[in-house]
């Protein structure tokens, strides 16, 4: 019955056959890639605590403030309403993702993405620090109370990385506020930082590199991004098989090392680049969807290869391409239409920037009645004018009729003033003399002005009863 039960293939290389999990614990693999990754990882580490804390112009380098619907980037706010501007940006960076991955693969997942960063660079190493290496002989002392140690720095980190992920939504201000506040002062806060740190937790703690291997889009989409002369981590297949182990020849009293076979090829079949494989998966079965591209494997192999005395690069960088055929085709269509495609973008994105005025204004009708017969029989419309400040000084704004003769505006407040980067609204009563509706609704043009100098005219629709003479 149980072997019904069984996949007749792997389905995860998280899963055992019989479905329950299969914990990874890599074994790590000093080398070259590794040294490499580390400094990147933690350069990428220390930039991204210390961003929410660095300002410009007054302003956090990034700031992302879903609730009022601003976001700061490098000292340039921009609003929900920048539909032009964030569409270009989200161009900008779905087009670059295609474009790195033709070009270099999942260097993002391997080298750059927060979940490899801090998992492979923080949390496993906790867990080595407490558990042991794999492959080692269990730490002295109470397993119990080192696994209670391991779990302390675990919330702990989680608990400052969800400091740190929140500070980028709410600003470093707020969470100061919140963590030397009482939680009773403000509940929802402290729920959400609770949330966030148990999310943290599940995810390094538990979850771990299963985010990359079910969770993650980018993984998914991977395989429609890269092509075969795309950089991957790559088994030399036609080198390295067939495999099959060493044998130990005696000669005297040497002993040395040699394949099995005359025909055999260079892969040892020790398993260290599985053993090291941050998913679990066995890098000679080609390239999979599991692969993060962190080059483990490489160092791994590498590390045998300089053991038995064989060249370097049985798994290494390289393309499909390259590994079939011997050469990787550097020049291809989408890596000269990406680029293009890109500079159209960011140049659209750069001249709208530009070309932007000093503030922002609309005039949208108030909602209820079309319009009210005032005294003396005038028509009333009511509006509201929104204005946006987007110069760096602090601007005083107002509104009055442009045209048509006839027409005059009453506001409140009469004037409004804005600090850089900050959105209000006035009310309108936009009053018409009866006899200007011959046809309904007219047009009426308010111009907007600002103490910089700033100056739009926006159009309004007045409704108001049609008169078909010159008096009611
Ligand atoms: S196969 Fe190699 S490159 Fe791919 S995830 Fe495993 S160790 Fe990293
Ligand atoms: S580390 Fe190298 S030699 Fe060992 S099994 Fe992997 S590919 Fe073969």
């Amino acid at each position: 019955m149980d072997t019904l039960l069984q996949p007749e293939e792997r389905v995860l290389s998280t899963l055992n056959p019989d479905g329950s999990r299969r914990w990874l614990k890599p074994r790590p693999s000093p080398g070259k890639w590794l040294r490499a990754r580390r400094v990147v990882a933690w350069l990428l580490i220390v930039i991204f605590t210390a961003l929410p804390y660095i300002t410009i112009n007054g302003k956090p380098a990034i700031l992302l403030d879903i609730l009022a619907r601003e976001f700061t980037f490098f000292g340039k706010t921009f609003f929900a309403t920048d539909t032009l501007l964030l569409g270009l940006f989200m161009m900008i960076v779905f087009v670059s993702i295609f474009m790195i991955t033709a070009l270099a693969g999942r260097v993002w997942c391997g080298w750059a993405c927060p979940q490899t960063v801090y998992m492979e660079f923080v949390y496993r190493p906790i867990e080595r620090l407490f558990d042991g290496k794999p492959g080692t002989r269990a730490k002295p002392g109470s397993s119990g109370f080192r696994k209670l140690l391991k779990y302390v720095c675990y919330v702990l980190v989680s608990a400052f990385l969800a400091h740190t992920f929140l500070s980028y939504f709410v600003g470093v201000e707020n969470l100061r506020h919140w963590i030397f506040g009482s939680p009773l002062d403000h509940p929802i806060a402290f729920l959400v930082v609770l949330f966030t740190t148990a999310l943290m937790l599940f995810d390094f703690g538990f979850f771990r590199e299963q985010t990359c291997i079910v969770a993650c889009p980018y993984g998914r989409f991977q395989s429609v991004m890269l092509d075969r002369s795309s950089l991957i981590v790559g088994y030399d297949r036609n080198r390295g098989e067939p495999r099959g182990p060493l044998k130990r020849r005696r000669k005297g009293g040497d002993v040395s090392l040699t394949v099995a076979q005359e025909s055999q090829g260079d892969c040892i079949d020790c398993t260290m680049c599985v053993q090291t494989c941050p998913t679990g998966i066995d890098i000679r079965d080609g390239l999979q969807l599991e692969c993060i591209h962190c080059a483990q494997c490489i160092d791994a192999c590498d590390a045998v290869m300089d053991r038995i005395g064989k060249p370097r690069g049985l798994i290494r960088y390289t393309s499909q391409e390259a590994l079939d055929h011997g050469k990787r085709k550097l020049l291809r269509a989408r890596l000269i239409i990406y680029p293009l495609l890109l500079l159209v973008l960011i140049s659209a994105f750069v001249g709208v920037l530009l070309t932007k005025s000093g503030a922002e204004a609309s005039i949208i009708r108030e909602s209820g009645n079309l319009f009210n017969i005032v005294q003396d029989g005038q028509i009333m419309n009511q509006a509201r004018i929104r204005i946006t400040n987007r110069s760096s000084s602090t601007v005083t704004y107002s509104a009055s009729i442009a045209s048509p003769e006839g027409v005059r505006i009453e506001l409140t407040p009469e004037t409004l003033t804005l600090e850089p980067n900050k959105m209000d609204s006035m009310m309108a009563r936009i009053i018409a003399r009866p006899e200007l509706f011959t046809t309904s609704p007219i047009d009426v043009y308010v111009r907007v002005t600002g103490s910089d100098g700033f100056e739009k005219e926006l159009h309004f629709s007045a409704h108001g009863k049609i008169w078909a003479g010159s008096s009611p």
